[in-house]
């Protein structure tokens, strides 16, 4: 199978997330999505305290979605992850499948600072999807990267742990986020509506 592998620190995942992996599953550009989950991406904060709480969000997110699948596989890598480690681990692990990086036009106009970016270039496929304000000429990128024409959201998961826009995840994750006390909830009671 054709699998798309979409990293991310989903802390919390949202629906930009959820409906980009849907939506490269209903074009076919791969037969199923892994949201890996990263215990620590190199280009951010450590996070890896959280990491069960953020797989059990994207788990919850993504219940019921046919071909989509969160992978912790990660937590079993050295840190941080390195998607060159990733896709090549995940190649050892399962030679009957065909891995696909999938990153956003954000991260592809810094991709050449990634490691190993040429290695990742030169031994997988890449899927760019669209982000706000990066526009990507398609007429410039290597053979094996295309470019996906996935729905936009106005959503970070900055805004949701700001509780700016709460909406746009899952009613199942903002219940586990207040359950388990997550972000914002430190500072207000559990059961109060944190919406504005
Ligand atoms: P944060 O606000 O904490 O930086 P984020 O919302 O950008 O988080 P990540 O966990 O970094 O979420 O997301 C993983 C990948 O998902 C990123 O590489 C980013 O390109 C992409 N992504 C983030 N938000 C969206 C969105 N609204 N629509 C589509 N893709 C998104």
């Amino acid at each position: 199978m054709r699998i798309g592998v979409y990293g991310g620190t989903f802390n919390p995942i949202h629906i930009g997330h959820t409906s980009l992996a849907q939506s490269l599953v209903e074009q076919h550009m791969v037969d199923e999505v892994w949201l890996m989950v990263s215990p620590q991406n190199p280009m951010k904060q450590p996070t890896a305290d959280d990491y069960q709480h953020r797989l059990n969000m994207a788990r919850i997110a993504t219940r019921g979605m046919a071909h989509i699948r969160v992978s912790d596989f990660e937590r079993s890598l050295p840190l941080p992850s390195y998607t060159i480690t990733t896709l090549n681990s995940l190649s050892h692990e399962y030679p009957q499948h065909q891995f696909t990086l999938i990153i956003g036009a954000d991260n592809w106009q810094r991709f050449g600072h990634w490691y190993q970016a040429d290695e990742i270039l030169r031994r997988y496929s890449v899927i760019i999807y669209r982000r706000p304000l990066f526009d990507i000429d398609p007429h410039t990128l290597p053979p094996n990267v295309s470019i996906a024409d996935t729905p936009l959201y106005d959503v970070s998961s900055t805004e949701i742990r700001n509780r700016q826009k709460l909406k746009m995840t899952s009613p199942d994750v903002l219940k586990y986020i207040r359950t388990h006390h997550l972000y914002f909830c430190h500072t207000i009671s559990a059961d109060s509506n944190p919406e504005p």
